[in-house]
């Protein structure tokens, strides 16, 4: 038999090599447009989001701004219960519809700021002209960049009145899950971008590296069905984790499918969006998410343009189905291999630490508090910071009985002085005096009759000596290490504990 140049759907074999051979040519064209993206972005990056913190005052001037260009159309669609505007900002006259929304959650911010960048970038008259009009010639973009301004105002998740945004969608009793479903019944999107952040403790399956984004095309059902919106939303994800995996590879997970009937996203797939979940999670030595911002706006920039070329649609749905899962194996601190004397009997263990962010001027800063997540063989999860003190043995840090009266005397104290005796923690009765952390590289009890809860289990404060032969080598103080030879590297916070 003559072997047939066409295959059996009737394409020439030929044509279906040259398919193969364009989509990898364009493919090659998107990531290179990715990495220009990723190398130009300082000259758009918006300089006075500088952290997470910023609030619904530091966006109103920059979207007033975007009001003076001719390319955005910006309106006020509500407010916030305690009166905050809420904006969308639209752009492009292309036919298909794509909306984005960011801070559902006020403590959510890594997104919000990427779209300002983004902002910035299509603000500018000069660079990428062709890419920007292609965008804008194919797409109508619509842009809610922070949707629950209150939450962000004190830095917290829910709203003023505690409730959670994205547990609103059905009862929509919060006016602001009422104006993101009003501009979403306008809009009728092809395609949905629900931007938020997850916890610093998920990982990428259990491997050893933090889910730094997390993707998700929601279900729109218990069933978990394959609607064809879904569908579109999961090759558009493997097609931009295909472009991010230049960048952050082995960092990208995915996020439970399961139907949460509450939730904004899981509605807006059953009423016929592609939603794209887009979770910044965490990344070593990045506690600000800066450089997870970035990536944001190179993973947005990046499906756009999949979206108007239509690039996504060849995608492989495999790619979408191997992301791993979202799991949570990721600890900020981890000291491997300490020995613990416990009844007569020494014991190998590891200690991990997490810290909680606790507010302070008003949420636009924060310290940190340490608590001891687990105490045993932790061999399975992964520290964002990791030292192995194997044969170092471990003790609770201890009080100093001497009782201080004013902070003048405690700074004149020397640390080094406090560790060698095994101290951690001091007293001070000085009236007036009130707080909840200080700079100083020891904890303070205000009060004699405290006993500090320094017991080696989860839950506890984390305060340690640490000793090698019998000599005291570290300290650790709110679980920020100290190493006695060099006892003024300290950059943490310590503890007030109070009555
Ligand atoms: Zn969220």
């Amino acid at each position: 038999m003559k072997k047939s140049i066409f295959t059996q759907s009737g394409i020439p074999l030929f044509g279906i090599l040259f398919i193969i051979l364009l989509s990898g040519i364009i493919m090659a064209q998107e990531k290179q447009l990715a990495w220009d993206l990723y190398n130009s972005y300082e000259s758009f990056k918006e300089k006075t989001l500088e952290n997470r913190r910023f609030k619904h005052s530091d966006i109103v001037p920059l979207i007033e701004q975007l009001q003076n260009k001719n390319i955005f159309k910006v309106e006020k669609v509500g407010k916030s219960i305690e009166g905050r505007d809420i904006y969308l900002i639209s752009l492009g006259t292309g036919k298909i519809k794509v909306f984005l929304w960011s801070q559902m959650h006020g403590d959510e911010s890594t997104a919000t700021a990427a779209l300002f960048d983004i902002f910035n970038f299509f603000s500018d008259d000069i660079a990428f002209p062709d890419f920007k009009k292609f965008l804008l010639s194919n797409l109508s973009i619509y842009i809610i960049p922070m949707v629950n301004p209150d939450g962000a105002e004190l830095f917290q998740r829910r709203n003023i009145v505690e409730i959670d945004l994205n547990r609103d969608v059905v009862r929509l009793q919060t006016p602001e899950a009422q104006i993101l479903k009003n501009v979403f019944d306008s809009l009728k999107a092809e395609f949905g971008f629900n931007l938020h952040d997850q916890g610093r403790d998920y990982s990428v399956g259990n491997s050893f590296n933090p889910a730094s984004i997390s993707f998700l095309a929601p279900s729109p059902n218990y069933e978990k069905s394959l609607t064809a919106p879904r569908e579109n939303a999961m090759k558009l994800i493997g097609h931009t984790t295909d472009i991010l995996n230049e960048f952050i590879p082995g960092h990208i997970a995915k996020y439970t499918d399961d139907y949460e009937p509450r939730a904004f996203g899981d509605n807006f797939t059953k009423w016929g969006t592609g939603v794209v979940l887009i979770e910044s999670g965490g990344w070593r030595g990045d506690r600000e998410k800066q450089f997870l911002r970035k990536i944001n706006y190179v993973a947005i920039l990046s499906a756009l343009n999949s979206i108007a070329s239509g690039s996504y649609s060849k995608t492989d749905a495999n790619i979408y189905e191997s992301i791993p899962q979202n799991e949570k194996f990721m600890m900020d601190f981890i000291l491997r291999n300490l020995k613990l004397n416990r009844k007569d009997k020494d014991y190998i263990i590891d200690i991990g630490i997490n810290f909680e962010e606790e507010n302070l001027d008003g949420a636009r800063n924060f310290y940190l508090k340490a608590s001891i997540e687990d105490v045993g063989d932790l061999s399975v999860y992964s520290g964002y910071e990791e030292i192995d003190l194997s044969g170092y043995s471990i003790e609770s840090g201890k009080t100093k009985p001497e009782v201080f009266h004013s902070i003048a005397e405690l700074e004149k104290l020397n640390p080094a002085d406090l560790y060698s005796e095994g101290y951690t923690n001091v007293f001070l009765s000085e009236e007036n005096f009130h707080g909840n952390h200080s700079h100083l590289p020891f904890n303070i009890l205000l009060d004699p009759s405290i006993k500090p809860n320094n017991e080696i289990k989860p839950e506890s404060p984390v305060n340690f000596i640490i000793k090698k032969d019998g000599l005291i080598k570290f300290v650790v103080i709110n679980g920020f290490l100290v190493d006695i030879e060099n006892s003024d590297s300290w950059n943490g916070n310590s503890i007030i504990f109070n009555k």
